[in-house]
């Protein structure tokens, strides 16, 4: 999944999985998890992350193809936040080339920045389990707590305002690029994602095959 951050990644990524049957890979919730439990990876991670900035990318590549060789990835997987730069796409590639795997798909998401900041001051996400929702449009049932685990939600830090203008300032500069690079290997899907999340759904799952 491409896209900025906000652009809705997550939710469209988590349903793909249950449709497919096939496990998402949330890079931001990979690193999340290792913040929580204070691993060498997460306390290296943070400082990036709470700065709106990328990981570097050698944290992130080694990470990510010993996920994909795990068991459950043999049927597909959908990665939901890499490659975020060409380094990392070019890493992915070779690492897949040397399995006789290639990407099947790649989905961007394509949303202007003024809809990303509006929305991304109304998100909340679980500070237990990271499910995300939004205080408007997918509110929790209860106020600031999980649907899925009875969690705490807040506003995570990187989501405050000043963090997502560097967070966009970085996707353009570099992910964006990504598009090109994807497009010239003509397996980019496109979908607009100022629609609404089934309308975007549905617009991704009828491109897909
Ligand atoms: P996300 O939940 O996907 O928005 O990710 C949250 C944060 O984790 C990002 O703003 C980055 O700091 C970091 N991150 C997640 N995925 C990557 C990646 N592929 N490369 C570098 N940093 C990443």
């Amino acid at each position: 999944m491409l896209g900025a951050p906000g652009a809705g990644k997550g939710t469209q990524a988590i349903k793909i999985s249950d449709k497919f049957n096939i496990p998402q890979i949330s890079t931001g919730d990979i690193f999340r998890k290792q913040i929580k439990n204070k691993t060498e990876i997460g306390l290296k991670a943070k400082g990036y992350i709470d700065q709106g900035m990328l990981v570097p990318d050698e944290l992130v590549v080694d990470l990510v193809i010993a996920r994909i060789e795990e068991d459950d990835c043999k049927n597909g997987y959908i990665l939901d936040g890499f490659p975020r730069t060409i380094p990392q796409a070019k890493a992915l590639d070779a690492a897949l080339n040397q399995r006789d795997l290639k990407l099947d798909y790649v989905v961007n998401i394509e949303i202007p920045d003024e809809n990303i900041i509006r929305r991304m001051a109304g998100r909340r996400a679980c500070i237990n389990c990271g499910a995300t929702y939004h205080i408007v449009y997918t509110p929790t049932k209860v106020e600031n707590v999980c649907d899925v685990c009875n969690g705490e939600t807040t506003l995570r830090s990187d989501d405050k305002p000043e963090t997502v203008y560097k967070r966009l300032e970085i996707y353009h500069e570099q992910t964006q690029p990504l598009i090109l690079y994807y497009k010239e290997q003509s397996i980019l899907i496109e979908t607009d994602g100022v629609q609404d999340s089934n309308e975007i759904f549905n617009d991704i799952v009828s491109k897909l095959v």
